[in-house]
């Protein structure tokens, strides 16, 4: 009867998420979180999810890592 110390199953590891208050370059949408720390010099060049998305879909292998 040992109690479940675990937290669900959400992948055993939490993902660090950066938040703030960006807006996406393409689309214009408010972005408030990341997946990485945007370098301050790029954030003119930020996209939300859905269009880092279809860019990586349409460049693959692209030569910016974003
Ligand atoms: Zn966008």
């Amino acid at each position: 009867m040992a109690y479940d110390n675990n937290r669900g199953g959400d992948g055993g590891f939490q993902r660090k998420m950066f938040q703030g208050n960006w807006k996406c370059s393409k689309c214009g949408a408010a972005i408030t979180e990341l997946p990485f720390d945007p370098d301050p010099s790029r954030l003119d060049q930020l996209q939300c999810r859905d269009c880092h998305r279809q860019r990586r879909a349409s460049f693959q292998g692209g030569r910016d890592r974003y």
